[in-house]
């Protein structure tokens, strides 16, 4: 596969044109000739610098996957299906108010929190909307503030342009939650493909992934949501286990939207998506599997953690008291890996069918052993 580092004009072609764009805004506030404007990532002017940091760190580009697992993971911790688990844990805030803000267990919250308090980061990138739904990425300096900014919002938050910004800035130590398109953007950083212009990246400690099965298309979203309310009123949304459908939450009572309506509005990039659980960070988090009632299971989080910063900061979280945990049931880390391997494989099955040749896997390194595992 072609990994040749190119300029903005190819991004353009090959990413935003060819609708592969995530949103994740590793190619905004790089420069001034890209921003991100109601959910989209818009070219203000052209640029013609040949190799661009923004087709660099665009995580629909080329990469090495096999070059960025070898530097950032040890080797014995790797599954092909959910990338490295050094540890696998079902925890939750310790908090309940933490809970009470959070989406699930509040886990990804309360970790960030303690970063800041420890020292350990002095900024956090983190998600909270905006005027009509829309979602951005802004960086804060305590752990109230992250508190504040908890639940999922499932409209991308281009968290990683808010990175960039703080990167640029005072910032020391920065942590970041985002998700698996948007930590693949940060490795991808990390790996420093152009050295000379790396964008302060050494500044980033911490990232924690979420898992991400989709991010809804907000113009889709708003056209969806238009007859049943107004986008002010709502408070938050879900998608419970074991039921084809996804909760608005709204200051009037909850909506369920059928799985129905719902998948035709994900972003178009997200169906050929490859990562759902957030392959490339320290700690990755999502909703529990526990064998209980949805509104048990909701309380609780699942974790991979995957590198020593994440378990360092998972052996601070239980010393302080600061998460709890419960034991996995039997089976439900093979749950998760079937899950995350069914989903690599319909992507690749929907980049074949868009390429018609199954040697052109687009932005996937189709020689990565893991790719041709699933292909096989
Ligand atoms: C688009 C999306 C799709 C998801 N899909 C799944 C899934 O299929 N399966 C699953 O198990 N879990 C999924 N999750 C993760 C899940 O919703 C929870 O975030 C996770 O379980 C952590 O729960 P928590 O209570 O610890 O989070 P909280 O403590 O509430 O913290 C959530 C953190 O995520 C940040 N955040 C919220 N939205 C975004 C965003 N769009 N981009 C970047 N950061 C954001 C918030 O600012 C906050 O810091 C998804 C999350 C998102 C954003
Ligand atoms: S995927 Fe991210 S880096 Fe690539 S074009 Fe879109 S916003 Fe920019
Ligand atoms: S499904 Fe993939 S591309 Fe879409 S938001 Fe999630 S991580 Fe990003």
């Amino acid at each position: 596969m072609e990994m040749t580092i190119m300029g903005q004009k190819e991004l353009q072609e090959r990413v935003h044109r060819a609708q592969l764009c995530t949103g994740c805004g590793a190619c905004v506030n790089l420069c001034p000739y890209q921003v991100f404007y109601q959910d989209q990532t818009i070219v203000l002017d052209a640029c013609d610098i040949k190799e661009g940091r923004c087709f660099a760190f665009c995580p629909r580009t080329p990469a090495d996957l096999e070059a960025m697992r070898r530097r950032f993971f040890a080797p014995g911790d790797l599954t092909p299906e959910i990338g490295a688990v050094k540890g696998y844990l079902i925890a939750r805030a310790a908090d309940a108010a933490i809970r009470t803000g959070a989406q699930h267990g509040g886990t990804v919250s309360a970790l960030m929190a303690l970063a800041l308090a420890e020292g350990l980061i002095d900024t956090a990138i983190v998600a909270e909307g905006a005027d009509r739904f829309l979602q951005q990425g802004v960086a804060v300096g305590d752990g109230a503030e992250v508190l504040k900014r908890g639940k999922s919002k499932f409209i991308t938050a281009a968290t990683v342009a808010a990175f960039n910004r703080a990167a640029k800035g005072p910032a020391g130590a920065i942590g970041v939650v985002a998700t698996p398109c948007q930590v693949f953007a940060l490795a991808k950083m990390r790996m420093k493909p152009l050295p000379e212009r790396d964008n302060n990246i050494d500044k980033l400690k911490l990232v924690i992934g979420l898992f991400c099965g989709w991010a809804l298309d907000w113009r889709k979203f708003t056209a969806l949501l238009a007859a049943r309310t107004a986008l002010e009123d709502i408070t938050g949304m879900d998608i419970p286990q074991g039921r084809r459908l996804v909760v608005i939450y709204t200051r009037n009572g909850a909506l369920e939207i059928p799985w129905d309506e719902v998948a035709p509005i994900a972003r178009e990039a997200c169906g050929v998506c490859v990562d759902t659980t957030a392959e490339f960070a320290d700690l990755s988090v999502g909703s529990a599997r526990i064998g209980e009632t949805w509104e048990t299971t909701r309380t609780w989080n699942q974790v991979i953690v995957r590198t020593e910063a994440g378990q360092a900061l998972i052996d601070l979280a239980r010393r302080k008291g600061v998460l709890e945990f419960r034991e996995p049931p039997a089976g439900v880390l093979d749950e998760l890996k079937a899950a995350a391997r069914d989903k690599k494989k319909a992507s690749l099955e929907k980049i074949i069918a868009r390429t018609g040749n199954p040697e052109d896997l687009i932005y996937v390194d189709r020689r990565d052993p893991v790719i041709r595992a699933i292909l096989d």
